[in-house]
């Protein structure tokens, strides 16, 4: 039966869902309180990275890396059909990733092993990184990357030539409790109506959500990343200790990321610039005479354990959750769309949706 669903956050999850849906034949509109697929305040998906990897698989439990495995897996041929379908290229990349010291080698080694993702460990030397330590780097071939604003511009024409709605410059008012959603008042007044409603609103669905369920556990963690133009690029992905360097197929180069705990403050600041510049050129030393093209900030949906909520409102029938990916929701979006409407439709889902049921 042909529904009507309202999305609530046109991010990736909100545009990844919204996809779903369309290609389920439903009628899907996305109400969206800036511009889908536009660097707006804080919006956590056009501000991404776009590395479609967990950074460190071996720290995160078998639920985020069951949805990160599962996603990452869907991007090549999904790039692809954007592309062909839209014109759009979402940039993606088999750009590979090198890990350098200090990491922990026998988890990283038997993580991947037992996972099946090839990695050998090598001299950085040999990749023309700078290494502070002489122990080996360990060099991933597989992982990938897409550059999220033009991906979002992709998923953005793929729904316009489906005939997704969206709402744009819409929002709606915080939920108040009922038995059954069949409405929603966005803040002008308006009064949309739907058979179901899906929230993607990414780091603002506690505030959208506290007064119906108290215990999702979002907040706010804010982001910021430099690009630079260099002479000579990267050719591969660099991370080390909690930083990451991310060369774009047209010269650019991508050096972050914070993560800070600062509310709905989506600024950048000078103290991270130079923090940012000083970790860069310490890999890369060339980086010194190079000047700062842009500095930007999103605000990701914090969540403990990185774990997100993907499940059916606990006591409002109607009404779904998929919000929380906090730092992987680019490479979790298309696993997560797939079990969030595999829900709605009532159906079993391929992965246990039991890790990312909505506390009550
Ligand atoms: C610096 C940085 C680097 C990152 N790097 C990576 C990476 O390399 N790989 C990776 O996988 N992930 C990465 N992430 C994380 C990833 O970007 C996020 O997990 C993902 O974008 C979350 O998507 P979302 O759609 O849930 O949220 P968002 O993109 O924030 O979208 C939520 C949307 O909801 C809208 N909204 C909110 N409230 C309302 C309302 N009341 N009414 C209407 N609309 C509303 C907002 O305007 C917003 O557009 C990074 C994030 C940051 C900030």
């Amino acid at each position: 039966m042909t529904k009507h669903v309202i999305i609530i956050g046109g991010g990736i999850v909100g545009c990844m869902t919204a996809m779903e849906l369309r290609n389920q034949g439903h009628q899907v509109t996305i109400v969206e309180r800036n511009q889908i697929a536009s660097q707006t305040s804080g919006e956590s998906s056009w501000a991404g990275g776009g590395i479609i990897f967990p950074l460190l698989p071996w720290q995160y439990s078998a639920p985020v890396n069951a949805l990160t495995r599962t996603g990452a897996d869907a991007y090549r041929a999904l790039s692809q059909k954007l592309l062909l379908d839209t014109g759009v290229d979402a940039n993606f990349a088999q750009s590979g990733f090198l890990l350098l010291p200090k990491f922990d080698t026998e988890a990283a080694l038997t993580w991947c092993q037992q996972n099946h993702v090839a990695a050998q460990t090598v001299k950085a030397s040999n990749f023309g990184v700078q290494s502070l330590s002489g122990e080996n780097a360990l060099w991933l071939p597989e992982v990938c990357q897409i550059r999220p604003p033009y991906f979002m511009q992709a998923m953005r024409k793929w729904l316009e030539q489906h005939q997704v709605n969206m709402l744009e410059h819409t929002q709606l008012v915080p939920l108040q409790q009922v038995s059954e959603l069949h409405t929603w008042q966005t803040t002008n007044g308006e009064t949309l109506h739907a058979d179901q409603f899906v929230v993607t609103s990414g780091a603002w669905s506690f505030e959208l959500l506290k007064d119906t369920a108290a215990k999702l556990n979002i907040k706010p963690m804010r982001g910021q990343i430099l690009l630079y133009q260099p002479k000579e690029n990267l050719q591969q992905i660099v991370y080390r200790e909690g930083f990451y360097m991310i060369p774009r197929l047209d010269g650019y180069l991508l050096a972050g990321s914070t993560l800070e705990d600062v509310g709905f403050d989506s600024g950048v600041t000078d103290q991270v610039r130079i923090e940012i510049q000083a970790k860069a050129e310490a890999i890369m030393p060339s980086l010194k005479d190079q000047p700062v093209i842009k500095h930007w900030s999103g605000l990701r949906p914090g969540t403990p354990e990185n774990l997100p909520t993907i499940s059916a409102h606990p006591t409002i029938k109607n009404l779904y959750l998929n919000t929380g990916h906090f730092r992987y929701g680019l490479t979790m979006a298309p696993a997560s769309a797939k079990l969030i409407t595999t829900i709605m439709a009532g159906e079993t889902p391929q992965l246990d949706a039991s890790p990312y049921l909505c506390a009550q």
